[in-house]
């Protein structure tokens, strides 16, 4: 979840959700956009459920859905089933681009797609917070902050230029750096790699997740990442990183 200026923007929905949502104290209701970054079920089978509840607690303005083009028949099927979803308008942003493209224009910050390299059609966000007036009053210098999202990715040599310089990268880093050989063969990223990444792009900091399930030494995600790149968090659930 990101929060810029009290809007809240959704990035991935896997299943339980909702309760993390509520254990964070975020509301359904304060969520202006969904971006979905693919359809493995880790990243999408929240939603519906989470579609449902915010008709339950009256949503009434349109929720913008962004998506690979899969998704959009997904959510057609599900609301002609479900029709409690009826309450609000859905309005689904099918992705398709092979280069970074501007999808998603909000008051305060813009979002950007572009593809990653998966199993399937999967795409990453970037947000970039739009420095106005007011801020270039209070500070000429200001640069306004970012931040980039990218899930489940194996590395590509465009991906670092494509997140450079943000203030805060999230990268998946499902494996450790031994398993470099599964990693590609699941088109996933180790640990170095998407360090690697973050150094690459000259990212400030670095958020890394989506651990294998096989893996039990947690510290050893930390350990190989800051190798590499030693502004590294080894993210776990619920944890709040200011930008
Ligand atoms: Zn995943
Ligand atoms: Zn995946």
């Amino acid at each position: 979840m990101l929060k810029a200026n009290g809007r809240l923007f959704l990035i991935d929905c896997g299943e339980g959700c909702q309760q993390q949502m509520r254990r964070c104290h975020f509301s359904f209701v304060k969520i202006e956009a969904i971006f979905i970054s693919h359809t493995h079920g880790d990243h999408v089978f929240g939603l519906f459920g989470l579609l449902n509840s915010m008709a339950m607690y009256g949503r009434a303005v349109p929720l913008h859905i962004y998506g690979p083009q899969p998704l959009g028949n997904i959510l057609a099927f599900y609301r002609n089933y479900f029709t409690d979803a009826d309450s609000f308008e859905i309005v689904y942003h099918p992705l398709s681009m092979k280069a970074p493209e501007l999808i998603h224009t909000s008051k305060h910050l813009t979002v950007t797609a572009f593809p990653l390299q998966h199993k399937i059609a999967a795409f990453g966000f970037r947000f970039d917070e739009i420095v106005t007036e007011r801020h270039r009053l209070e500070n000429p210098a200001y640069r306004g902050k970012s931040y980039a999202y990218c899930a489940d990715t194996m590395p590509f040599p465009e991906l670092p230029e494509w997140v450079r310089g943000v203030d805060l990268l999230y990268h998946e880093a499902t494996y450790l750096d031994e398993m470099a050989d599964k990693a590609a063969a699941r088109y996933h990223s180790t640990t170095k790699q998407a360090a690697q990444c973050a150094l690459e792009a000259g990212a400030k900091k670095l958020v890394v997740a989506h651990y294998s399930s096989r893996i039990t030494d947690f510290d050893a995600y930390l350990r190989e990442c800051t190798e590499v790149f030693p502004e590294t968090v080894a993210a776990t659930d619920c944890q709040v990183f200011e930008i």
